[in-house]
């Protein structure tokens, strides 16, 4: 079984390699960014207090985030077994630590860690780009700006976590999305396909 965690600055692309995974891997997709703006739409108790966190380019307080991946997974739990690509979760050590405590207790792990480099300016160009076409209310410039300094400040930090456990795996996130995902299924490709 593969779990794959897609893993990236905000605007690295972690989404649209996460569309291509699920199209060609039938892993079950869960963007903890997706649900809490499902809750904010629906104008949910959870939804309007994520608001106050997104709105300012901060994080979700872990215990809240973990409790609702928990939520996720138990919802799910048929279409999980069959491989989960995790996008946008663990943004924290805290949030690794409690996923692969989820994990060990279904009896399996993170198969590995896709981390999408991409230079800072072109992560801005992209939010930006994104924020016009959508309208997603952090997609501005200032709360982008916040959002990069939390992904270096917090996120980041990740990287060697995952890379002790040699589950890191860098992607060069620029030259197009089919480069991108190119590159992405031949890291798949070298995995043991028993590693779960
Ligand atoms: P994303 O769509 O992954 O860029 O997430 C958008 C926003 O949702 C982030 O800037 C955070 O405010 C919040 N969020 C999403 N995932 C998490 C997480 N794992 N931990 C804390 N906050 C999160």
């Amino acid at each position: 079984m593969l779990n794959i965690v897609i893993f990236g600055a905000p605007g690295s692309g972690k989404g649209t390699q996460s569309d291509r995974l699920i199209a060609n891997y039938g892993l079950f997709h869960i963007s903890t960014g997706d649900v809490l703006r499902d809750h904010m739409r629906r104008g949910t108790e959870l939804g309007n207090t994520a608001r106050q966190f997104i709105d300012r380019g901060q994080l979700i307080p872990d215990e809240l985030m973990i409790d609702i991946l928990a939520g996720v997974l138990d919802d799910n739990r048929e279409a999980a077994a069959r491989g989960v690509i995790f996008d946008g979760f663990p943004r924290t050590i805290a949030q690794a630590e409690a996923l692969e405590q989820m994990l060990a207790r279904r009896g399996t792990s993170v198969t590995t860690v896709i981390g999408l480099e991409v230079d800072e300016q072109e992560l801005i160009e992209r939010i930006l780009n994104r924020g016009r076409l959508t309208g997603r209310s952090d997609d501005t410039l200032e709360t982008a700006q916040k959002r990069l300094d939390v992904y270096h400040r917090q996120t980041s930090p990740l990287r060697d976590y995952y890379r002790e456990r040699g589950l890191y795996h860098a992607v060069q996130g620029t030259g197009g999305i089919d480069a991108v995902a190119a590159r992405i299924a031949a890291h798949l490709a070298t995995l043991p396909k028993d590693k779960s």
